[in-house]
């Protein structure tokens, strides 16, 4: 039984108490939020064969079937390898099975994530199923990037927004998830999650605050010039590019943001703010300017799983950090 997130509770209610379903839906927000989940346990209510309830009953012939992934009517489409593309054929097999009649004479329910995993020839061979239902087939559609959708896709759509909690709500929840963390730890962990409650659990589970520590502290040896670029390249070996970058980003983002206000309530994180108004006071907004761009070039590289040297990379981000504070 998929798990029910408590920020989830009205969108519950407005979905699946809908008096006729849609032929398909489109769950769209951002990741980490539960959306998967969502869209399961809507799955299992309207496979259910009791009715009566929103909430899938968990005892009838279909739940069973569906708790041990043999339901004949059900059909889940996503990647064959995470972070993957969903290939033509995987669409393919799946219309054949929208057009077939449903084995146990209830609906049929079709859930694809995410969505925009799909190639533009997935996407067409998928069209055809969304154009033309087929009996009672319900298709949920989860997407992180629906900016990045066919147009025919979405419009063919029901579409559910499905927003961020609010902070309030996910520090709370944070406060089940993560008793061992302190108030503040989890606070710093939705901050790093931008929001998403989910990914935060996901970055504590991945030991990303003890990463970010590491990181933060070479940061300064570095500007002390008490460590170089190539002894930090390799202590920071073990942590995903994507995630070395986007700190550096958002540092970047912070010392421009901090040269024109001069807010100190705009520094980030506690652990780096003394480091953002030194740069900020020490670095031209010339050279800032550069290395942001230069490191969203390189972000977009890593994005796309560009064949990259990594400790040359990193040198190459270190040697200009440390350069920030010079004339030059
Ligand atoms: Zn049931």
């Amino acid at each position: 039984m998929a798990e029910a997130y408590p920020w989830q509770d009205s969108l519950w209610q407005q979905m699946a108490g809908r008096p006729r379903h849609a032929h398909a839906y489109l769950l769209h927000g951002p990741a980490g939020i539960g959306k998967r989940a969502l869209a399961e346990r809507l799955m299992a209510s309207l496979l259910c064969h009791n009715p009566g309830s929103l909430n899938a009953c968990g005892e009838c012939k279909s739940c069973l079937l569906l708790k041990a992934g043999s339901h004949p009517d059900n059909y889940v489409l996503e990647p064959e390898e995470a972070d993957k593309a969903i290939k033509v054929d995987q669409v393919r097999d799946l219309v054949s099975f929208v057009v077939q009649t449903s084995q146990m004479g209830g609906r049929k329910v079709v859930l694809i994530e995410p969505v925009e995993a799909m190639n533009i020839n997935a996407a067409n061979a998928l069209l055809k199923s969304l154009e033309e239902p087929s009996g009672d087939t319900v298709l949920l559609l989860v997407s992180h990037q629906p900016s990045r959708l066919l147009p025919t896709i979405k419009s063919r759509c029901v579409q559910q927004a499905c927003p961020l909690p609010s902070e309030a709500m996910s520090l709370e929840w944070l406060a089940q998830a993560l008793p061992d963390c302190t108030d503040e730890e989890r606070a710093e962990l939705l901050t790093l999650a931008a929001g998403s409650p989910l990914a935060a659990v996901s970055l504590q589970v991945q030991g990303v605050r003890e990463q970010r520590a590491l990181v933060v502290d070479g940061v300064k040896k570095l500007l002390k010039q008490q460590q170089s670029p190539t002894q930090l390249a390799e202590a920071w070996n073990a942590i995903p590019l994507l995630l070395l970058f986007d700190w550096f980003c958002d540092w970047s983002n912070l010392i421009l943001r901090y040269q024109l206000t001069e807010d100190e309530g705009g520094l980030g994180l506690a652990d780096m703010r003394k480091v953002i108004q030194y740069l900020a006071q020490k670095g031209s907004r010339d050279k800032i300017l550069n290395i942001q761009d230069w490191i969203l070039a390189q972000r977009q590289k890593v994005l796309s799983k560009a064949n990259l040297n990594r400790v040359l990379l990193l040198e190459a981000l270190l040697v200009q950090w440390a350069s920030l504070p010079g004339r030059n």
